[in-house]
């Protein structure tokens, strides 16, 4: 499936904190395109070049269309390790640092 980056919220963005990740691949079966685990099977973020963001911290846009995959995706982390924040200010809307 084609996804439409070019609709990205530029709002939000998502990034994992690995530590925590425990690799059961939930994120990746819900946004498959904007979550893949890596060789080490741990999840890693990816944006429209479909190249996974391996630093620590790293960051990808959510697209709009992935809005509810991602932020369900947040919820249901077993990891509590997926945080959705605002790109303007930084502010984690979803996850476990939201308020
Ligand atoms: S849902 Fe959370 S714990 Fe599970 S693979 Fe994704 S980031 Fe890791």
């Amino acid at each position: 499936m084609t996804v439409q980056h070019e609709t990205d919220t530029g709002e939000l963005e998502v990034w994992i904190d690995q530590d925590l990740c425990t690799g059961d691949g939930i994120c990746a079966q819900y946004a498959p395109e904007v979550f893949e685990l890596d060789i080490d099977g741990l999840a890693y973020v990816k944006g429209a070049d479909d190249e996974l963001r391996t630093e620590a911290g790293s960051t990808a846009p959510v697209p709009l269309p992935l809005l509810t995959e991602v932020v369900d995706s947040a919820k249901e982390c077993p990891g509590d390790c997926i945080h959705v924040r605002r790109v303007n200010d930084g502010v984690e809307v979803y996850g476990p640092d939201a308020d």
